[in-house]
């Protein structure tokens, strides 16, 4: 009896050791000037999420205080790193997500969407199911919660077209868009299409109807049919001002009636190269913090040093020192070199807009827009997606990332 009793007494004292050191390990408490209002608050942690948010009197770290806000979203990341989600070749592998990931959560990104842009139907395919565990696998800690397919139903115009093949453009062509969708593990969040195209309006109550987000870009598309695809279920215009003919009308051009919609959110690339700065300005004018959201669209060329590289097609594309891609053949710009977390700062410089309107565009916007109810901001109950940074001249400085409460990310080691 004595030494069933001492046996038990050891196991209970083991079960209670192992509650004790797990719960102390699941815990985590984290300070930061909250991105909101620039006050000091404590974060309580546990299980991957927040638990409790509570203003403190200082830091304890005053010498070194630092930012803390949501953990930034991309809608269109074509690639990272040296990582292309759009060639095709067999390029594409797990280790190739994963070091994309990485990368990007070095930079402040806890959450995007692999974009797919125009291409043929076997390379979009094989891609998609490449990608389609993404959302389950464990390495990935959740980063990816589904994909963008940017084309290939839009426009076949120069200009509107941008640096999509013409070869594979073509009109909306709903059985295939299943089976992207089926092999993507029916993770495709969002598509981009031209509206003006045969058959876009169906497509675009189609894809409504199924919870996927219709964005209209690369288009050509009149007033009428704006507010018509808006009324079917389009919600953002990609890329405003990009993927547009340099040489438009000046009364009839699709920039004003997408402005003009105030149901049409807007995407913007913020890297300092895609826009203007006056006409960052007019838009945000426009659309408000509530309607912008702050995207890359980098490609695989993002995070390499500068120098010249060779794309899909065996092309010279040049990353020159500040950050610029270049397609020199056309002398055009070759998607972004530059992650969101520059965007953060170039619209808080342009605009004038305050760090919580700038997170707002690049965390809580897309969160919202996609139905990603688990992220984006900063409250109890959400996933401890959380960025530590300063302000830097042209980009948040990241000192510490987590994902799902997991320190991925910490400048000083
Ligand atoms: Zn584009």
């Amino acid at each position: 009896m004595r030494y069933f009793l001492e046996n038990l007494f050891q196991k209970l004292l083991a079960i209670i050791l192992m509650v004790t050191i797990n719960v102390s390990y699941a815990q985590t408490r984290i300070e930061g000037l909250l991105y909101l209002d620039n006050n000091p608050v404590s974060l309580e942690i546990k299980d991957g999420k927040i638990l409790s948010v509570q203003p403190i009197d200082k830091l304890s770290d005053e010498r070194h205080p630092l930012f803390i806000a949501p953990g930034l979203i991309d809608n269109q990341v074509n690639g990272f790193a040296g990582v292309s989600f759009c060639f095709g070749g067999g390029e594409l592998n797990k280790e190739g997500i994963l070091k994309a990931t990485r990368e990007l959560w070095k930079k402040g990104v806890t959450t995007y969407l692999p974009t797919l842009t125009t291409n043929n139907k076997d390379v979009l395919l094989c891609n998609f199911a490449l990608l389609a565990d993404s959302k389950n696998n464990e390495a990935l800690l959740g980063s990816i919660p589904g994909y963008h397919l940017e084309g290939p139903y839009i426009s076949p115009e120069d200009g509107y077209r941008g640096a999509h093949p013409l070869k594979y453009v073509h009109k909306p062509d709903w059985k295939e868009f299943m089976e992207f969708y089926e092999a993507s593990g029916r993770n495709i969040l969002t598509i981009t299409i031209a509206p003006e195209l045969e058959g876009a309006m169906e497509f675009i109550r189609k894809c409504t109807a199924m919870g996927i987000t219709v964005a209209i870009g690369h288009h050509n598309a009149p007033k009428a049919i704006i507010d018509e695809a808006v009324m079917n279920g389009a919600k953002i215009a990609t890329h405003l001002g990009n993927g547009c003919a340099n040489m438009i009308n000046r009364h009839n051009n699709p920039l004003w009636p997408q402005l003009a919609n105030d149901r049409l959110m807007a995407s913007l690339i913020c890297d300092g190269f895609h826009l203007r700065d006056e006409e960052i300005a007019v838009f945000y004018k426009v659309k408000g913090p509530e309607k912008t959201i702050i995207t890359s669209d980098v490609t695989s060329f993002a995070a390499l040093p500068p120098g010249e590289y060779k794309n899909e097609e065996g092309e010279t594309i040049e990353l020159t020192k500040e950050g610029m891609l270049r397609y020199p053949a056309q002398n055009v710009l070759y998607g972004s070199a530059s992650p969101i977390s520059r965007g953060v700062i170039h619209i808080m410089k342009v605009t004038g807009c305050s760090l919580g309107e700038a997170i707002q565009m690049a965390s809580t916007n897309p969160a919202r827009l996609y139905g990603l109810t688990d992220r984006g901001s900063i409250e109890p109950g959400k996933r401890a997606d959380l960025i530590l940074f300063e302000l830097g001249d042209s980009e948040l400085t990241i000192r510490k990332t987590f994902v799902a409460g997991n320190l991925v990310y910490d400048s000083s080691k």
